[in-house]
């Protein structure tokens, strides 16, 4: 349920209604935005009268939200989330590159990539350093020297980093790690997100293979319940029945999502295609379709790369794709508010 506001509301008017809800179990988020502020309530609202709060002098307008996710639902905070990472924002207009190899492999390769990436645009930094592999016998990263070797390239380049995690018990680890980034195969790990949610931390939380918008605007909102509001969502491709491509991007995903939600859309066109080749056409359509930023593989050798290798950029290429990315930016669409 949101109470939209009237302008200038009666403080003890409007202190009395949050305690009579408080008293009800029901959490209020309020939202001041720009034109009106809007009360998000979260909670069992069944019981609530809603004509009694629509009688209220202060209240302009009462609705149900009829959407399971609350926190991240756009009714609650019509404006654009802008997630602070390490000093770089993304969303509300602010459109960012993440890039870097699919794991990080050495000190040589993650800092050699990280000063070609950034000297090219990109903003922020990515490396594997926990890797989930489908196979045990893959490589399975570097693990805690992976995060060492890319507070190193952060140190070096000035780069905030980007890093997954896939268990809870690696959280000690992440004290230096500027976004979390929690993978498909961890989208519905509930327990991961509640902890995640406990954390003052940007959390970039992909799509899982075969998760509905509605599910991955639930995984968020396991994160956001907790009080973690800088939540970054990612569609990276999506399991159909063509093989063509590792996975199938779902481009409308970027303005359902954006519809649906406040909180920024950025696109994986890396894992969506799992070809090199297909990196730059399904990244521009993601920048003409209004995605808040792109994370892109790019590796210094991707014939020998550990991981991800034929899906990954040479810094030569991502190059030449930053340049069409600025060209086309300012024609990218643009939601009406
Ligand atoms: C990754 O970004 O390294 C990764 C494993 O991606 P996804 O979880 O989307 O497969
Ligand atoms: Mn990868």
């Amino acid at each position: 349920m949101i109470v939209i506001l009237k302008q200038n509301p009666d403080k003890a008017q409007l202190d009395m209604l949050t305690k009579w809800l408080d008293d009800m179990g029901i959490s209020v988020h309020t939202t001041v935005g720009h034109l009106q502020t809007i009360l998000g309530l979260v909670g069992d609202t069944s019981k609530v009268d809603i004509d009694l709060i629509q009688a209220l002098d202060i209240v302009e307008d009462v609705k149900r939200v009829q959407e399971p996710f609350k926190n991240a639902n756009r009714k609650f905070h019509p404006d654009d989330t802008v997630v602070d990472v390490g000093g770089v924002k993304i969303g509300g207009g602010n459109f960012q590159v993440i890039a870097g190899p699919c794991s990080v492999e050495s000190e040589e390769q993650i800092c050699a990539v990280a000063k070609a990436v950034k000297a090219s645009g990109a903003t922020l930094l990515r490396g594997g350093a926990f890797k989930p592999r489908t196979s045990p016998y893959s490589f399975q990263g570097l693990r805690e020297d992976g995060i060492r070797l890319l507070v190193e390239a952060k140190r070096e380049t000035g780069l905030p980093i980007v890093t997954e995690i896939m268990d809870l018990s690696q959280l000690g680890l992440y004290d230096d790690v500027d976004m979390i980034q929690v993978g498909a195969r961890n989208m519905q790990n509930f327990e991961l997100l509640k902890e995640l949610g406990h954390l003052r931390k940007p959390i970039l939380l992909k799509r899982g293979l075969s998760s509905t918008l509605e599910e991955l605007l639930m995984s968020a909102e396991y994160i956001m319940a907790g009080g973690n509001e800088q939540v970054v969502l990612c569609e990276r491709g999506i399991r159909t029945f063509e093989t063509y491509t590792r996975n199938t991007l779902d481009i409308s995903a970027v303005p359902v999502l954006k519809d649906l939600s406040h909180l920024p859309v950025i696109v994986d066109p890396s894992h969506a295609t799992g070809k090199h080749s297909l990196v730059p056409p399904t990244a521009l359509a993601a920048v003409a379709a209004g995605a808040d930023g792109l994370i892109i593989e790019v590796h210094n050798d991707p014939a020998h790369a550990l991981c991800d290798g034929p899906q990954s950029l040479t810094p030569k290429n991502f190059e030449r794709l930053m340049r069409s990315i600025d060209a086309l930016r300012p024609y990218a669409y643009g939601r009406e508010a």
